[in-house]
């Protein structure tokens, strides 16, 4: 198969995304009073209600209509005043009641958009002239969202036994109702999207968003958000579609780029072969890096869609929307860009602070008292040393970023420190004043190990002035030495080219 930059060059891609997302911060279901926790024992959370029982009557959950309209809102969409619960009928053991309640035609929240800012390798993806490119090759994708609708998720099913992946007579399928009527959102956008890389960068974004608004954990891995891709390709210049393929199966980043980039290269193969794609339910496969039929669709599903006559339409209040609207906390754009105006961060370290709210408090409560100036440092150290460790206190990054913010520390240094002390409740500046790592930057004390270097090493000086500047390394190295590693390695640099260059 050609490589996709190659394939990108003939064939623009369209790319759609349905996001489901669980409600996982909430305390009850959405129909009913069962508490909402994956983690306890099978079927212990369950009712008349969500088992399907005839004639008990469901009640929606307040919370959960919050927190779609803040989705709504937080991804700039239309919050609709009027709109109503649908039955979608299907039969299946996972939905005891044989319907599903979710949304018609009219969802709570419809017509919105993400803009995406895509940078780096990731940019290169996208060869056309569709996007406006900055000086760097980077560029801003506007993808509008259809719509984002409430449903309820199903039961969790495990299939014990038979052949491998397989259902047969031996199999015994087990149900557990804890899952079922766990309040979903659906995020539906329009083909917007161009590149995988702007597909994992979609999928980032609203994690981002939705972790922020604190309405679920978002958790990739263990299913509460799930993603499913459409895609399709049409020769670059065209603009009618082509036949589209729904991708299922995607928990992570890596999956949804990998399998769309797969999916891309296969459509295209069979296109410039004269072959047909079909409309079909593919099945990305990470070990073996491929996608599988996993059923051709024929027909359109046929769920008898119809209002149910169990719950009262809605009519959302003006005051209702506003209360979501306050409860908004800030943003990530609008973080990411508050850290680079008050602080001078860099756009992608900012970025990346803001992303996630966890990381953006501590790096926000580390802030404090460590001193204007020290803040790049302490945000490099939050991006770059940080995330390789899972229990380093808010006092210990503030500790570390001081000490290389004063070059008392070299950045390997500093790696080793937080080796030793993450878990522990040991005091940085303690710890590196204890075994004596602090290295010197007094121009004195280094001035004469350098002057001692120099007068010793007579032959990369002159090395050095014939231009081989790459020698100033071996240099440094010497100086270290001579000061047990004691000596700051940027001061040696420093000190030693201001006197081979004098
Ligand atoms: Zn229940």
């Amino acid at each position: 198969m050609k490589k996709l930059a190659e394939v990108l060059r003939d064939w623009e891609a369209v790319i759609g995304l349905e996001v489901h997302t669980e409600l996982t911060t909430l305390e009850t279901k959405m129909f009913c009073n069962c508490r909402l926790s994956h983690d306890d024992p099978p079927n212990t959370n369950v009712c008349p209600v969500c088992l399907g029982m005839p004639g008990a009557l469901p009640v929606p959950n307040e919370k959960a209509i919050e927190s779609i309209v803040m989705a709504g809102l937080a991804t700039n969409c239309e919050i609709m005043r009027h709109s109503m619960f649908y039955r979608k009928h299907y039969f299946y053991p996972d939905m005891a009641k044989n319907f599903q309640t979710t949304q018609g035609p009219v969802a709570f929240c419809m017509h919105g958009h993400l803009d995406l800012e895509v940078s780096g390798a990731g940019a290169k993806e996208r060869p056309d002239a569709t996007v406006e490119k900055d000086a760097d090759g980077g560029y801003v994708a506007p993808i509008r969202i259809l719509r984002i609708h409430m449903e309820e998720d199903a039961a969790k099913m495990v299939h014990v036994g038979g052949e491998e992946g397989r259902i047969t007579a031996a199999t015994e399928s087990l149900i557990d109702y804890n899952r079922c009527g766990t309040p979903l959102i659906e995020l539906v956008t329009e083909p917007d999207l161009r590149t995988p890389e702007e597909a994992r960068l979609f999928m980032e974004k609203l994690r981002q968003t939705f972790l922020t608004l604190g309405i679920s954990d978002c958790s990739l891995e263990s299913g509460s958000m799930r993603c499913d891709g459409n895609i399709s390709l049409r020769r670059r210049g065209t603009t009618e579609f082509g036949t589209k393929t729904e991708m299922k199966n995607i928990n992570s980043f890596k999956s949804l780029h990998d399998a769309l980039e797969y999916e891309i290269c296969r459509q295209a193969e069979v296109l410039e072969e004269g072959g047909i794609v079909y409309q079909e339910t593919r099945h990305w496969e990470p070990s073996r890096r491929r996608t599988v039929v996993m059923r051709v669709k024929e027909t359109a599903d046929d769920y008898r869609l119809f209002p149910d006559p169990d719950l009262a339409p809605f009519d959302l209040t003006d005051e209702f929307i506003d209360r979501c609207r306050a409860r908004i906390p800030e943003l990530p754009d609008a973080k990411r860009d508050r850290y680079v105006a008050d602080y001078g961060l860099k756009r992608a370290d900012a970025a990346q602070l803001a992303g996630d709210p966890k990381v953006a408090a501590f790096f926000e409560e580390a802030l404090e008292g460590v001193g204007e100036k020290n803040v790049p440092t302490l945000a490099n150290v939050m991006v770059n040393l940080a995330p390789s460790y899972d229990a380093l206190t808010v006092g210990q990054v503030r500790g570390v970023a001081g000490l290389l913010a004063e070059d008392a520390l070299t950045f390997a240094q500093a790696r080793e420190v937080l080796d030793a002390i993450n878990g522990t409740d040991e005091d940085a500046v303690a710890y590196v004043d204890a075994r004596g790592m602090r290295q010197s930057t007094d121009e004195g004390a280094l001035g004469a190990i350098v002057d001692e270097v120099l007068g010793r090493c007579t032959d990369q000086v002159q090395q050095y002035r014939d231009g081989n500047k790459k020698v100033l390394g071996f240099l440094v190295g010497q100086c270290m030495k001579a000061a047990k590693g004691s000596g700051n390695p940027k001061a040696f640099n420093k000190m030693l080219a201001e006197r081979l260059e004098g």
